[in-house]
């Protein structure tokens, strides 16, 4: 921020997303769900939708073990351009087929502005990509599409960067925002992403949204993913974003980082316990509300 800015006053560059004294709290609907409403809403499924048998099979499996939401990418960004692309709208009907079948809701990526339309027409949340946080033209696009959106962390934005990014949605005129911590790049080689755990307590404490973690990509390896989910509850995250697939070996994008349907259910239960925690957010006091912000 500049140093005349404030966080919550009238040159915040982010106050249509910040918490207030009048408005603590968002709670985004997706139909009976509640998101950011006290309970811990755990979205899952694979990287990418790769068939009707993989997608349908891993609904089933992650609505048993008490997901409410199913992920899975029919349009991917890859780095390559000679890996798997996804199924495009082929992907989008499957998801609804798989909505329609279990209850669940969707949650699928929009890289681009061409297919907000389209995408909005079968998915119940919008997810943006780490890689496109930044693609202003899309994020106004999507303050106009009508449905609540999933936005992640870019992997080297700043807090109140992702929060700038929320407030042109919102400003766009879609105030229905979940933020997502996904790990930033460090210098840091271990896990794919470094998880910025601090990022759930410092967000949850200026700004009005619901944040959840993706432990998936930021861990990069399966093994770790249960252990820092358990660190997301505890941290008073509103749920988590986790890479599932029937066959983790044999996926066509991010089978290291997915985990098999016993270990999703494992983890599941496991993380009964944790998410029953009270988080201890009365006194955080990040460096982002302090005269001077963050610089
Ligand atoms: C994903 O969720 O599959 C994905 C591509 O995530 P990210 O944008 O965080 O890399
Ligand atoms: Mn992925």
């Amino acid at each position: 921020m500049t140093a005349n800015s404030q966080w919550n006053g009238q040159f915040s560059c982010f106050d249509l997303v910040a918490k207030t004294a009048e408005c603590s709290h968002t709670i985004v609907h997706v139909g009976e769900l509640a998101i950011g409403g006290g309970s811990f809403v755990v979205m899952a499924g694979p990287c990418a939708v790769e068939s009707e048998r993989q997608l349908l099979e891993t609904a089933e499996a992650v609505a048993a073990a008490g997901a409410r939401v199913l992920r899975g990418g029919a349009y991917k960004p890859r780095s390559s351009p000679y890996s798997f692309q996804g199924l495009g709208v082929e992907g989008l009907k499957l998801l609804s087929k798989a909505r329609k079948q279990t209850g669940l809701a969707i949650v699928t990526e929009v890289m681009s502005e061409r297919d907000v339309e389209v995408i909005a027409e079968y998915a119940d949340i919008m997810q943006v990509g780490t890689r496109s946080m930044e693609n202003y033209s899309l994020l106004e696009a999507l303050g106009r599409c009508g449905r609540p959106v999933l936005l992640k962390r870019g992997m080297t934005a700043r807090l109140e960067e992702l929060l700038q990014s929320a407030q042109i949605i919102a400003a766009s005129g879609n105030p229905e925002i979940i933020l997502c911590e996904r790990g930033i790049r460090t210098f840091e080689t271990a896990t794919r992403n470094t998880l910025d755990i601090a990022a759930v307590p410092v967000l949850k404490t200026v700004s009005r949204l619901p944040v959840i973690v993706d432990p998936s990509h930021a861990a990069g390896v399966r093994s770790l993913v249960p252990v820092l989910s358990r660190a997301a509850a505890v941290v008073g995250a509103d749920g988590l974003l986790v890479e599932v697939h029937p066959d983790p070996e044999k996926a066509l994008s991010d089978g290291m980082q997915s985990l098999a349907f016993d270990e999703f259910e494992d983890m599941m239960c496991d993380l009964r316990r944790y998410v029953a925690i009270p988080p201890a957010l009365e006194d955080v006091r990040p460096r982002l509300l302090v005269a001077g912000g963050t610089h």
